[in-house]
């Protein structure tokens, strides 16, 4: 089991990529953290008409940026995934079988065994 460090300490804001570092404190959500900036952003977007962010936002980008995007995605990704595990280890510290995580993840007992051990 790995331990639960990057639960209680994730470093990314999940919305821009930038570390706390950059951004200062994070607020956790499941899985996920966001920064003041994207958190103002966000409430920004819900005062006006519009509902959603622009559901194409690579329209506007040239190829480089869209290429300095793709490691920020990746680490993202990484630390929504060992968000993942660490609460899989809190549910296991809680007497949770392999079946209920992989019921609860849609996955056999195994692949949750095998995925998170
Ligand atoms: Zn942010």
């Amino acid at each position: 089991m790995s331990d639960l460090g990057a639960y209680i300490d994730p470093e990314l804001c999940s919305f821009c990529g930038r570390t706390r570092e950059e951004c200062g404190k994070l607020v956790l959500g499941a899985g996920i953290a966001i920064c003041l900036e994207c958190a103002q952003n966000a409430m920004a977007l819900h005062k006006t008409t519009q509902t959603h962010a622009a559901a194409e936002p690579w329209r506007d980008m040239n190829v480089d940026e869209v290429l300095d995007l793709l490691p920020k995605i990746s680490a993202v990704a990484a630390q929504v995934e060992s968000r993942l595990t660490a609460w899989v280890n809190v549910a296991r510290s809680k007497g949770a079988s392999w079946a209920r995580v992989g019921e609860s993840l849609g996955m056999t007992r195994q692949s949750a065994w095998e995925r998170f051990k």
